[in-house]
């Protein structure tokens, strides 16, 4: 695996176009400071381009018209053709956002199974029929795509974001502009040449890149249908506020502060080693990171101690070692923030069990698996979201207070609990305000199965057959097949 520029261009209308201005950009990798990706900078003539192409070709294209399981055919192409490029795609996914190498392959096996998925549903978009409206009325209800969906996406899974949103919405019959991260651009490109290269419609798949606020201008866009957005909770607020003016559809995948509650009957040691997967899995960047681990006080001080022992043993490193566990920080201005909360934590008073400090490393970001224990609930490392290899353990007293902890921030993404007992997972499911709940697992997740955020976490589901929800919106055709009952010239009693 050698560390070399990539040069990239602008996907609309099925040509690869520089911006108009002939201006482009570059991104270093986090973990080598070399440049590892060139793209156009895109601006506002960009996203009218690319939102006039997929207009058109959800006006007059043959996408939003071809029958379902023409669509799903292509759409497994899809997934044929990134299973190819997989290796490809995955040095990309390494070298600008900074994950280890194996966690790169494995989420390539499941993007390419979110396409393959995805093309199910284009046969089972379907709406209702009412045949109870007396024997002269026949209604159905159907579902019809949205149109021009906007999809913004984050940097910490580019391309597995992108595949939660672009399939799904592309097997109802949608068109699309993506818009990556600016820090992430090439996989999304790349996967934007898949869609051409297995015959899918010019203009039904558009992507741009910019260091400029391309995300704004597609969200004010009066061609843009809905926005579909993945990102942090105050630009998911920037998001709505800007939608509100032309009344858009807004679907908002936003961050989380997740609590794993371990409760004292729990197999411990397999708890322990989920603790420590939950938190710096994808150096603790990810919306579903278990960032606050909520233990039985009963067993805390065995579980604590286990849980720094085997943070201890994390391998932080390069990401192209495939044995790195932890690789690098995506940008310097999170590793600034990582270290400024690190630095509140101790100051609030709570107890730096390991880590806390940046890496001595030559080149790169990194930062060490980070342990806090003695934590309130009160304090700032309970309650935002670091987004880095960052644990805040609490203690609680029954379930009774580790549901009332759970509950304790404005997010609402994720929960899990640790229990042998069948009684205590349901009663904490059924009260713990998030959209998923682990019981006895963490991060494990199925193209079948619905994923979203309650409270400040967002709203609007992604996945499984929520997804045609998502993308489409019911219309109503009522059929009156008898004699017409007149308004003029009728009796009237
Ligand atoms: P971000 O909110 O800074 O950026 C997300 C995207 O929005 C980027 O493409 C960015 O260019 C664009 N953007 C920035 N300002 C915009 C504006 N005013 N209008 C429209 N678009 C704009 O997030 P990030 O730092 O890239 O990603 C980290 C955040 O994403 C974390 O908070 C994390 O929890 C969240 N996230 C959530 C999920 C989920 O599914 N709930 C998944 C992954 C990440």
């Amino acid at each position: 695996m050698t560390i070399s520029l990539t040069n990239h261009q602008l996907l609309i209308d099925g040509n690869d176009v520089e911006a108009l201005d002939g201006r482009r950009f570059q991104r270093h990798s986090p973990a080598h400071d070399e440049p590892v990706g060139e793209y156009p900078d895109g601006a506002v003539p960009e996203v009218d381009r690319a939102v006039d192409a997929a207009r058109r070709a959800f006006e007059h294209g043959p996408w939003p018209r071809m029958a379902g399981a023409e669509r799903a055919r292509l759409l497994r192409s899809v997934a044929d053709l990134i299973k190819r490029d997989a290796e490809a795609l995955a040095l990309v996914e390494v070298l600008e956002s900074g994950k280890p190498i194996s966690q790169a392959r494995a989420e390539l096996q499941a993007v390419s199974e979110l396409w393959w998925y995805a093309a199910t549903l284009a046969q089972h978009a379907h709406g209702d029929a009412y045949n109870a409206l007396g024997e002269d009325y026949l209604a159905v209800s159907v579902r019809e795509p949205m149109g021009v969906v906007a999809m913004i996406i984050p940097w910490n899974f580019p391309l597995l974001i992108a595949s939660q949103k672009l399939p799904f919405a592309l097997a109802v019959g949608c068109t699309a502009v993506l818009k990556p991260s600016e820090l992430t651009s090439g996989t999304a490109l790349m996967l934007g040449s898949l869609t051409r290269e297995a015959g899918i419609p010019d203009g039904v798949v558009n992507v741009i890149t910019g260091t400029a606020n391309l995300g704004s201008h597609l969200v004010d866009h009066r061609g843009v249908d809905m926005v579909s957005f993945t990102g942090s909770t105050e630009v998911g607020r920037a998001v709505m506020k800007g939608a509100s003016q032309t009344l858009k559809k807004v679907s908002l995948e936003l961050g989380g502060k997740n609590p794993m509650v371990v409760m004292a009957d729990a197999d411990l040691e397999a708890a322990a080693d989920a603790a420590v997967f939950a938190i710096y899995f994808n150096q603790g960047e990810c919306c579903n990171s278990a960032s606050r681990l909520l233990v039985e006080e009963s067993v805390a001080p065995e579980l604590e101690a286990r849980i720094v022992e085997l943070t201890k043993a994390v391998t932080v490193g390069d990401p192209l070692d495939e044995q790195t566990l932890v690789g690098a920080i995506a940008h310097d201005d999170q590793l600034d923030k990582i270290i400024r909360l690190v630095g509140e934590g101790t100051a609030a008073g709570a107890s730096l069990a390991t880590g806390g400090k940046r890496l001595p490393t030559r080149r790169g970001r990194f930062f060490e698996p980070t342990v806090f224990t003695g934590v309130d609930t009160h304090m700032n490392i309970a309650q935002a979201e670091i987004f880095g290899p960052v644990l805040s353990v609490l203690r609680f007293d029954g379930l009774d207070e580790a549901v009332e902890i759970t509950n304790s921030t404005d997010f609402g993404l994720s929960a899990g609990i640790w229990t042998r007992d069948v009684s205590t997972s349901n009663q904490f499911a059924r009260r713990a305000r998030a959209g998923t709940v682990w019981v006895n697992c963490w991060m494990d997740g199925f193209p079948e199965v619905c994923f979203g955020g309650m409270n400040q976490s967002g709203m609007g589901r992604e996945l499984g057959r929520h997804a045609i929800e998502e993308y489409t919106e019911a219309k109503s055709i009522v059929t009156h097949a008898g004699e017409r009952t007149m308004w003029i010239g009728s009796e009237k009693t």
